[in-house]
């Protein structure tokens, strides 16, 4: 059974998909896609021999050896360029995959959709988007066994923009499409970051050298995430 967060990333692969699926652990990921779409295929890229061994027994497991191949080697140095439409990395930091992405930047010439599902720092990789000429097109967020997950969607040249003049750097935080839906799950992270925010700033506070510049930052954040919790 595959987790809810990897089938929000599976649900954002097109029907044809040619994807490479970066840290791919048991190949869970491609082997689920493949699995539910006949004409996708497959690379699965890791870079630590275990995980290697797990995706190759897994693909063998489910008879997916000519639709995924399994390869070694670290973050996008596993693919060619022009080899896939579409990449996944899921389940690591956001510092991670964006060292990941800019290690590999000219494979992606051809790469029309990331799906990037980042564990902490949503917001890095939306600033790494604007950066580098992807378009946040959507954005999904989900709990599961008490952690809560992002999931991004990126696309190559697409001219919508998500963000506003006016709240950018507050959408660049929460996440534009997530802070307009402002779904339970979302009001239920940002409530409990909140609360976890405050009991920082009151230890940071009483400090013997409070740290003002942290202290701002601290208390910015969360009078945004007071704001956007009390916009209904
Ligand atoms: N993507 C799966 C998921 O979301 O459930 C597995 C996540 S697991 C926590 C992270 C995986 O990424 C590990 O199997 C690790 O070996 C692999 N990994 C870490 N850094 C990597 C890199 N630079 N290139 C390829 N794989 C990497």
């Amino acid at each position: 059974q595959l987790s809810n967060r990897l089938r929000v990333v599976a649900s954002y692969l097109p029907d044809h998909a040619r994807f490479a699926d970066i840290g791919s652990d048991h190949a869970y990921l491609p082997c689920y896609v493949c699995l539910q779409n006949h004409t996708a295929t497959a690379i699965a890229g890791e870079v630590n021999d275990g995980p290697f061994q797990s995706a190759k027994s897994e693909v063998r497991k489910q008879g997916l050896q000519d639709r995924i191949e399994v390869r070694k080697g670290n973050g996008l140095d596993v693919i060619d360029e022009g080899e896939v439409s579409q990449i996944t990395i899921a389940g690591m930091g956001a510092s991670l995959i964006a060292m990941i992405l800019n290690e590999g930047l000219s494979k992606l010439n051809h790469v029309s959709r990331l799906i990037l599902q980042p564990n902490v720092n949503a917001t890095l990789l939306r600033k790494w988007f604007i950066e580098h000429d992807y378009e946040l097109t959507d954005e999904q967020i989900i709990e599961e066994e008490g952690h809560y997950y992002e999931i991004l969607v990126a696309d190559k040249g697409m001219p919508r923009k998500p963000y506003t003049e006016d709240n950018f750097e507050k959408e660049l935080y929460f996440g534009p499409f997530l802070m307009e839906e402002s779904s339970k799950v979302f009001r239920e992270k940002w409530s409990s970051e909140a609360e976890n925010i405050e009991r920082i700033l009151s230890e940071m506070k009483k400090a013997s050298q409070p740290n003002h510049d942290k202290i701002e930052d601290f208390t910015r954040k969360l009078n945004w995430m007071e704001e956007v919790l009390h916009n209904e």
